[in-house]
């Protein structure tokens, strides 16, 4: 599972390579030259540089059990990550959709969910 999966149903076009992150260190990366950690219903994107947990991307279903049994312990409030073609995408930091050869005024802009990773630590 990609970042990119879940937005290549609007745009056939796209790869991890189009979305760029900024790090809390200043370590400004494309997701497709980030650190992989994936499971089977979740990848994570590390920091090349800090090593710092930036993106995850996780399939519906299991956002819903685990959020559900997140909020019956911590009743966390705020935005846990943006719903999309059936995953959520959750980030500590803005994720630009700028794709090569396109300057960041073109970019899209999905803004951090920093809730996201609260609830997973909690795994
Ligand atoms: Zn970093």
């Amino acid at each position: 599972m990609r970042l990119a999966d879940a937005f290549v149903v609007d745009r056939d076009w796209i790869s991890d390579g189009d979305f760029v992150v900024t790090c809390t260190c200043g370590q400004e990366q494309r997701l497709d030259a980030m650190t992989l950690d994936e499971g089977s219903d979740l990848t994570v994107y590390d920091c090349t540089r800090c090593e710092n947990s930036l993106v995850g991307i996780m399939t519906d279903g299991a956002a819903t059990d685990l959020w559900l049994s997140i909020s019956a312990m911590t009743r966390s409030q705020g935005s846990q990550g943006h719903r999309v073609n059936g995953y959520l995408v959750g980030s500590k930091v803005d994720i630009a959709l700028q794709p090569s050869g396109t300057g960041l005024d073109d970019a899209e802009l999905l803004l951090g969910t920093p809730n996201f990773f609260f609830a997973l630590r909690d795994l």
